[in-house]
C-alpha cells in the first residue's frame, strides 16, 4: 500500500512536471511572440500592426498593401529591430519574406548566429517545414521547428497585407529545444532517483518495523501451533501487554488453561485422580524412548487385586472406589513422587518406577506394596481385606515397546497370582516360554472349536454296591493330529483365562444334550449327564435361560442334566449371588453337583445352605485311603458329611478294588473312577462298562474288600 502510493505520487509529480514545464514554454513563447509584435508595431510606426489572439499571442500582423514590398526589405532599422526582439525575448528572432515566386519564406533578418558564431545561412520555409501550412493560410505556427540540425521552440506569425495576402512572417523562438527540456529532464531524473530512494528506504525501514513488530506474533503463532500439535506450551509471552497482542495473547492463555483442563480430564482416571490407561500407555511410550537412548532405566509394576470383584459385589461400587482411592494413596506414598502411577482398569494399577541408581530395587517397593496394601482398608461399612499381586517388568531388559513392556508386566503378574510362595514375580524368558506356549494354545483351541474337533467323552458313575449306571460325566477331549490328546488341565485353565470357555462350555451343554436325549430315545438309561460348569459360564447373567433353551431344543428332561460346579465359584463371587444363581438353576430342575469337594477353597458353612443335590469328593481323598487308615478315616468323615446332608456322595478317581471297596463300606452313592472306566466315546460306553460288571461279579472285585490294591487304571 505504502509503496504503491509512492509510485502513485511520483507519477504524478512527474507528470505534473512535464505538464507544468510545457505550459511554461508556451506562456513565454507566448509573450515573446506578444512582444515581439508589439516592438514591430511601435518600431515601425504601426505600419506593422499585429492583431492578437485571445492568449495574448499574436494572430497576425497586417501590413498594407503599399508598403508591404517596401517594409519586408533587409535594412538597418528592421535588423536593429530584430535584434531588439532577440534580446527582449532571451531567444533569436527572424523576419521572413514571402517569395510568391519560389513560394517560400525567405528569411532576411535574423539574430541567430551559426554554429561557431558566424552568420547563418539563410534559413527559408518551404514546403515541408513544420510551420509552412500554418503561416501560407495566413495562421500563426507554435512548436518546434528545424534549425541548423536542432529544433528551436518558436512562434510564427503571418505578415498579411489588408488585401488578405500573405507577404512574410516574424519568428520569435526561446531557445534549443533539447536545452529547454533539459533541466526539465534534470528534474525528473531527480524525483524518479528521489522516488527509487525513497521506496528503497521504505521498504528498509518498513521491512525491519514489520520484523520487530510482527515478532510478538510470530512468538505468539509459534504458541498456538504448540498447542494445535498437543504440547503444551510453558508460558504465553506477552500477556502483560494492553495493546492487541496482549489481547491475543490472553485468548491463547485461556485455550491453553481450558486445553490444560482437558489433558488432565482425558488423562486422569477419575475414581483415584491416577492416571489413566492412555497416560499410562504415553508415559509407557516416553520411559522406553529414553530407555533406548541408553540414559534411563526403570520397573513396570503391574499390581492388582485377587478377588476385588467381590468388593464390589458386597459392599457395592461406591465403596469399592473408595477402597481403590485409598488403595491409590497408599501406593503414591510408598513410591514417591518420581514413578507414574495410573489405574488402567477396574483393580489394576500400573506403576513406573524409574531406577534412581540409589540402590531402591523393586522389589523392596512391591514387597512394601503387598504388606501395606495388604493392611484392611477401614470403611464405614467394615473392615475390607484386599489381597494384591505384583507382576514387575524391567526396562528396558524385558522389553522395548510399550505392548510388549506391558505385556511382559501382566504375564508376570499372572505368574505371581499361581505363585504359592511371594505374591510378585518377575518376568523372565522361562515364563515367556510359558505364556508363548499358553498363546499357541489358546490359538489352537479357538481353531478346534470353530472345526469341532474337541469332542465328548463320557466317563460312567456307578452304585458301587451293584455296579448299577447311576450317571455320566462328560468330559472335553481335543486329538490334536501333531500334539497327540491334549489334556483337559493344559487346555481348560487357557480357555478360562481368555474367556474362550464360554463358547466351548455352550458347545459341551449342547453337545451333551443331544446325545442325552439320543440315548433317551435309544432306550439307554443312563441316569443323568453331567456337565462341567466354569465359574465364569456361572456367573453370565443368561446362563440359566441358555440351559433352559437347549433342554427344551432336545426335549431332554431337566432331571436328567446335573451341572457340576467346583468350589471356586465362590472365589470372586459373592456368597448370595452364587446362591441366587442355584436356585435359578434348581427352578429348572436340574441336577446340581458341587464337583472336586475338599480340593480348595472349602467353607463348610454354606454347604447346607446351597442347593446341592450331589458331592463328588475328590480325588486326593480316595486315593490311597484303603491303605492308611487315617486317610480312610478322612474319606470316611466327609462321605459321612455328605450324606448327612442329604446328598448323593459320589467318590471321584477310585482306581483300586481296595479304593472301591471303600465306597462301599462307607455306601458312597457311586464311584467315578478308573477301576469302573475311563471317559470313553459314546459308542463305546455299552462294552465298557459291560467288562465293569464282569469284573464286579468276578472273584477279584466282589473279593475286594480285603482291601487288595489291584490297580486297573
Ligand atoms: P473333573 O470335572 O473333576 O473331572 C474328573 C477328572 O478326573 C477327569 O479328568 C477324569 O478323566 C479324571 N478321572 C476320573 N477317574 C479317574 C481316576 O480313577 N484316576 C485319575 N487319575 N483320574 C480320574 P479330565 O477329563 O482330564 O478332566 C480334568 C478336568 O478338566 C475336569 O475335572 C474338569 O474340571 C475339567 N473339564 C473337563 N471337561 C470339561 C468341560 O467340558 N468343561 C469344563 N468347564 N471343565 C472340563
Ligand atoms: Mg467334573
Ligand atoms: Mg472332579
Amino acid at each position: 500500500m505504502v509503496l504503491c502510493s509512492i509510485g502513485l505520487i511520483s507519477g504524478l509529480a512527474y507528470h505534473e512536471l512535464s505538464r507544468t514545464t510545457q505550459e511554461n514554454a508556451t506562456i513565454r513563447l507566448d509573450r515573446a511572440a506578444h512582444a515581439a509584435a508589439s516592438i514591430l508595431r511601435y518600431g515601425t510606426n504601426e505600419r506593422l500592426l499585429p492583431e492578437f489572439a485571445g492568449t495574448g499571442a499574436p494572430a497576425l500582423i497586417r501590413v498594407s498593401e503599399a508598403t508591404a514590398d517596401e517594409l519586408l526589405q533587409p535594412g538597418e532599422k528592421l535588423k536593429a529591430l530584430v535584434e531588439t526582439i532577440g534580446k527582449t525575448n532571451q531567444g533569436a528572432a527572424n523576419l521572413f519574406r514571402w517569395s510568391a515566386s519560389t513560394k517560400t519564406f525567405k528569411e532576411f533578418a535574423t539574430t541567430l548566429p551559426g554554429p561557431e558564431g558566424q552568420s547563418p545561412p539563410a534559413v527559408t520555409i518551404d514546403e515541408g517545414h513544420p510551420a509552412f501550412a500554418s503561416l501560407s493560410t495566413g495562421q500563426p505556427y507554435s512548436g518546434n521547428v528545424p534549425v541548423q540540425g536542432r529544433f528551436r521552440l518558436a512562434y510564427l506569425t503571418p505578415i498579411v497585407t489588408e488585401g488578405g495576402k500573405v507577404a512574410g512572417a516574424l519568428a520569435v523562438d526561446v531557445g534549443w529545444v533539447d536545452d529547454l527540456s533539459l533541466a526539465e529532464n534534470r528534474l525528473k531524473t531527480r524525483i524518479t532517483s528521489a522516488a527509487i530512494i525513497i521506496l528503497i528506504a521504505v521498504l528498509l525501514i518498513g521491512g525491519l518495523l514489520l520484523h520487530f513488530e510482527l515478532r510478538p506474533l510470530r512468538r505468539l503463532a509459534k504458541a498456538a501451533d504448540d498447542l494445535a500439535a498437543g504440547l503444551q506450551p510453558k508460558r504465553i509471552p506477552f500477556t502483560d501487554r494492553r495493546d492487541e497482542i496482549g489481547d491475543l495473547a490472553h485468548g491463547l492463555e485461556k485455550v491453553t488453561d481450558l486445553q490444560d483442563k482437558l489433558h488432565k480430564l482425558a488423562y486422569t482416571d477419575p475414581v483415584t485422580t491416577a492416571g489413566n490407561r492412555s497416560r499410562y500407555f504415553f508415559d509407557l511410550s516416553q520411559a522406553l524412548k529414553r530407555a533406548r537412548t541408553g540414559s534411563f532405566s526403570a520397573s513396570l509394576i503391574h499390581l492388582d487385586f485377587n478377588g476385588f470383584a467381590k468388593v464390589n459385589d458386597t459392599f457395592g461400587q461406591q465403596v469399592g472406589n473408595r477402597v481403590l482411592l485409598q488403595a491409590y494413596a497408599r501406593l503414591a506414598n510408598i513410591f514417591g513422587p518420581s514413578a507414574q502411577i495410573a489405574r488402567i482398569s477396574a483393580d489394576d494399577f500400573c506403576i513406573l518406577l524409574p531406577f534412581d541408581g540409589k540402590g531402591a530395587i523393586a522389589e523392596d517397593y512391591a514387597v512394601q506394596a503387598i504388606d501395606m496394601l495388604s493392611v484392611p482398608f477401614q470403611m464405614e461399612e467394615g473392615e475390607i481385606h484386599v489381597e494384591p499381586s505384583i507382576g514387575i517388568a524391567l526396562l528396558p531388559r524385558d522389553a522395548e515397546d510399550a505392548e510388549t513392556a506391558h505385556r511382559m508386566a501382566g504375564l508376570a503378574l499372572r505368574a505371581a497370582k499361581r505363585n504359592a510362595g511371594p505374591r510378585y514375580e518377575f518376568f523372565s524368558p522361562p515364563l515367556n516360554d510359558r505364556v508363548q506356549s499358553e498363546m499357541l494354545t489358546e490359538t489352537l483351541l479357538r481353531a478346534a472349536l470353530q472345526t469341532r474337533q474337541l469332542v465328548l467323552h463320557y466317563q460312567p458313575q456307578v452304585c458301587p454296591a451293584d455296579g448299577r449306571l447311576i450317571g455320566l460325566e462328560a468330559l472335553l477331549r481335543w486329538p490334536h493330529e501333531k500334539r497327540g490328546n491334549i489334556p483337559p488341565a493344559e487346555f481348560i485353565p487357557i480357555a478360562e483365562k481368555t474367556g474362550l470357555i464360554l463358547d466351548l462350555g455352550r458347545y459341551v451343554l449342547d453337545s451333551a444334550c443331544k446325545q442325552a436325549a439320543q440315548w433317551r430315545q435309544a432306550g439307554f438309561e443312563f441316569g443323568q449327564v453331567s456337565v462341567n460348569v466354569s465359574p465364569l459360564q456361572f456367573r453370565q447373567s443368561s446362563f440359566a435361560e441358555t440351559v433352559r433353551q437347549t433342554l427344551k431344543t432336545y426335549g431332554l428332561p431337566a432331571s436328567c442334566l446335573c451341572l457340576e460346579v467346583t468350589e471356586n465359584v465362590f472365589v470372586d463371587t459373592r456368597e448370595q449371588m452364587v446362591l441366587d444363581i442355584l436356585s435359578e438353576l434348581q427352578q429348572i430342575g436340574v441336577q446340581l453337583s458341587l464337583d472336586d469337594f475338599g480340593s480348595g477353597y472349602s467353607s463348610l458353612n454354606y454347604l447346607h445352605r446351597l442347593p446341592f443335590q450331589e458331592l463328588k469328593i475328590d480325588r486326593a481323598f480316595i486315593s490311597g485311603a484303603d491303605s492308611h487308615p487315617q486317610r480312610e478315616q478322612l474319606f470316611e468323615a466327609i462321605v459321612r458329611l455328605g450324606r448327612s446332608l442329604g446328598l448323593r456322595v459320589i467318590a471321584e478317581g477310585a482306581e483300586t478294588a481296595g479304593e472301591l471297596a471303600l465306597t462301599v463300606t462307607h455306601q458312597c452313592d457311586g464311584i467315578q473312577g478308573y477301576i469302573c472306566s475311563p471317559a470313553v466315546p459314546a459308542e463305546h460306553l455299552q462294552s465298557q462298562l459291560q467288562n465293569f460288571r464282569t469284573d464286579l461279579k468276578s472273584e477279584s472285585l466282589a473279593g475286594s474288600s480285603n482291601r487288595s490294591s489291584k490297580r486297573l487304571a
